[in-house]
């Protein structure tokens, strides 16, 4: 547990949470929507810094990323936990456990651990992947922070939901990022996602103006995403 870096002190001791365009206001002794954000005695805290719940060497080609260090190895960590609920998602049990069955897992790695283990296995980059990075942004930088220090890169895959003053505060440890556009209309993120879509889009714009390489990857879902107007 570490105390969140992105939040604002509102009276009665209530909080607004700043890391996502949720920005959720949490009441004393109550979590955000994601789960993983509580308000205690009025101090916002991530409840999985640091807590690994799933690591991977994966080919950078499985982020997916295509442009970015083709052919290379990415030390790939998660965390429990996500911003969005989206109906068709491949690791819900993970992304969704902290609201589902109130339950926070997960391995106790530092910084220092994950950067020494992509170094030794010869990974060039790191990447944030699986759940939703933005839920766990404090953990991530404070890795990102050190693996830039050793010349490694950091890889977000990212549903791009970050409020702008959390991206233009982490995009010099944001190498690359593969943001999941899924869906083009306001309508389908609502539905689909608990969220909306222009947030998302004003994302992936900052991101290439801040110099972040960005791949976009739409899943496409028979009959719900894929018709010729959307
Ligand atoms: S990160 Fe979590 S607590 Fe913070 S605004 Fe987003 S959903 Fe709410």
């Amino acid at each position: 547990m570490k105390e969140a870096k992105w939040y604002k002190k509102l009276t009665d001791n209530r909080v607004r949470c700043d890391l996502c365009n949720h920005r959720c206001v949490i009441s004393d002794g109550k979590r955000g929507l994601c789960g993983v954000r509580e308000n205690k005695s009025g101090i916002l805290y991530s409840l999985v810094y640091g807590k690994v719940v799933a690591s991977h060497i994966d080919p950078i080609e499985k982020k997916p990323l295509f442009h970015y260090l083709p052919g290379s190895y990415s030390f790939s960590i998660s965390t429990v936990g996500c911003n969005f609920r989206c109906s068709h998602c491949q690791n819900s049990d993970i992304s969704q456990m902290p609201v589902d069955q109130n339950r926070i897992i997960g391995q106790d790695v530092s910084p220092e651990q994950i950067v020494n283990l992509a170094e030794k296995n010869d990974c060039e980059s790191i990447s944030y992947t699986y759940t939703e990075p933005t839920v766990f942004m404090e953990y991530a930088v404070d890795i990102a922070k050190l693996a830039k220090e050793k010349g490694i890169k950091n890889v977000f895959v990212t549903n791009g939901y970050m409020t702008e003053e959390v991206l233009k505060d982490v995009y010099p440890y944001m190498d690359a990022a593969n943001v999941d556009l899924k869906g083009f209309t306001e309508e389908h993120y609502r539905n689909i996602c608990g969220a909306r879509l222009k947030p998302v889009l004003n994302s992936i714009i900052l991101m290439k103006q801040l110099g972040v390489w960005v791949e976009i990857t739409t899943l496409i879902i028979p009959t719900v995403n894929d018709s010729e107007e959307k």
